[in-house]
């Protein structure tokens, strides 16, 4: 029998009604085995998200020694939801119990994942499923990153023979045997973890919009809805900040070729967005598949004359950077210059002055200038490289709108140009991008 993972988010957990629906959803198709859930998310605009207020009650904690007042929102948001769905959970129970835990381990990953762990316990009540905690089936490596074999193997032996069964995303089981979350957003790569594990036919991520739109919704009005996309595609748009999937969701089911299906909770009649396998991506015939932006950034632009036949010039400059444990996210270059694009937020508490001075004793430019504020903006799809002209209108778009562009980068894959502009004008360039593609 084929086996489809379900990964619900925040606003999908809403409240009882919402869970209601995606009771009818899931029970709409014998296929839906394996469902994910994330904590309840915002029911209105201005609402808290449920892990907010958990890493709210870590701060109180740190800060009293107790975790009380704040617990006592979540305490009415998931007392409020069982009493409204009628099922027989004694949370009271449940959640004192998760008090008492949040106090005594004192840990901020331990408290941020408890949304997850509650909101587990409450769909597989509903659903009369089977709950698996993913303290015990997800693992997470020395270093921090996911230990796959040891997951799935673990994820594999809990769902055996089993009708239907329902793990809370977000977290894991850290080296040291502490629970331990993935970054925010993370229910995404549980998700894809679980498929992975099981090898599903499909992994659905049902979301509150009707799949991945060409932009983000919230800059652009009504952007078109992509319908299909690449793995690669995905991994590009999200990594820049299309924030409907995690960009890294796509590791745990690329190697096993699942595809990825995001579907609106809300109008499940839409036909939503598939992610493919790259080996199975077909020219679609247009020209780009989608623009994302991310801001603040920092360029640390460097000149000297005769810097291309300066041997060992580049890993000079990059040695600096390792040396202050700095990824960097582009390097655009000329012959004699050079660019580094690096998240502002890793340069603060004077690293970036330490760096500066490392590069100047290291390689002795004859220029050394310092750009913050920009944000990056990536136009990608695979149609670019076989489509003439395709920059030429795009830079054609930015000069329309009259903005400046202070970097460009046109990526080795020929699946994107990136472009840097000043952070106020991030949403004016996605939206003049937009206009000269799709509209
Ligand atoms: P969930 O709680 O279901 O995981 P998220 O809030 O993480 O949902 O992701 C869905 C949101 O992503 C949408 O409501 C939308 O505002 C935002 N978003 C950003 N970029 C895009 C995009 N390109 N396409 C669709 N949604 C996007
Ligand atoms: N609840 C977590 C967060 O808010 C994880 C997730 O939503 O995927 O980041
Ligand atoms: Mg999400």
């Amino acid at each position: 029998m084929a086996l489809k993972v379900c990964k619900f988010g925040g606003t999908s957990m809403a409240d009882g009604n919402v869970m209601n629906r995606v009771k009818r959803i899931i029970e709409s198709d014998d296929d839906r085995r394996l469902v994910v859930v994330s904590a309840p998310g915002k029911r209105y605009s201005d609402d808290i998200k449920v892990t907010d207020t958990l890493y709210k009650c870590h701060s109180e904690l740190e800060s009293t020694g107790s975790c009380g007042q704040t617990f006592s929102v979540i305490r009415r948001r998931f007392t409020g939801i069982v009493k409204e769905l009628g099922i027989d959970l004694d949370i009271e129970y449940v959640l004192n119990e998760t008090e008492r835990r949040i106090n005594e381990e004192k840990s901020v990953d331990f408290t941020a994942s408890r949304g997850e762990y509650l909101c587990a316990r409450v769909m597989a009540k509903l659903l009369d499923a089977k709950f698996i905690d993913a303290e015990e089936v997800i693992f997470f490596n020395e270093n921090g990153t996911l230990d796959g074999e040891k997951s799935y193997a673990a994820i594999c032996k809990a769902v055996e023979g089993e009708l239907r069964c329902v793990i809370p995303g977000f977290y894991g089981c850290g080296a040291d045997g502490k629970v331990k979350t993935f970054s925010r957003g993370g229910s995404d790569i549980s998700g894809s973890v679980a498929a992975r594990a099981v090898n599903a036919s499909l992994y659905e991520n049902w979301t509150d919009v009707s799949g991945f739109y060409v932009c983000d919704p919230r800059i652009v009005s009504t952007p078109k809805v992509i319908k299909s996309l690449s793995y690669k595609e995905l991994r590009e748009l999200s990594y820049m900040g299309a924030s409907v999937l995690h960009s890294e969701s796509i590791f745990p089911v690329r190697k096993a070729n699942i595809p990825i299906l995001i579907k609106n909770t809300f109008r499940p009649e839409d036909d939503g967005t598939l992610i493919q396998p790259s080996v199975y991506y077909k020219p679609s015939g247009r020209v780009i598949t989608g623009i994302a932006g991310k801001k603040d950034f920092t360029v640390i632009f460097i000149e000297k004359s005769l810097m291309n036949s300066e041997i060992g010039f580049i890993r000079k400059v990059l040695s600096v950077l390792e040396r202050y444990n700095i990824p960097i996210e582009h390097i655009p270059s000329g012959i004699d210059t050079m660019s580094l694009v690096i998240e502002s937020s890793r340069l603060k508490n004077g690293v970036l002055e330490n760096i500066l001075q490392g590069i100047k004793e290291a390689v002795e430019p004859d220029v050394m200038r310092v750009t913050e504020d920009i944000a990056l903006i990536a136009t990608v799809g695979h149609g670019m490289s076989s489509s003439i002209g395709t920059s030429a209108r795009l830079f054609k778009a930015m000069k329309e709108a009259n903005i400046n562009v202070k970097m460009i980068d046109q990526g080795s894959s020929e699946l994107n140009i990136i472009v840097g502009v000043k952070n106020d004008e991030c949403e004016k360039c996605i939206n003049a991008i937009y206009r000269e593609f799709f509209r």
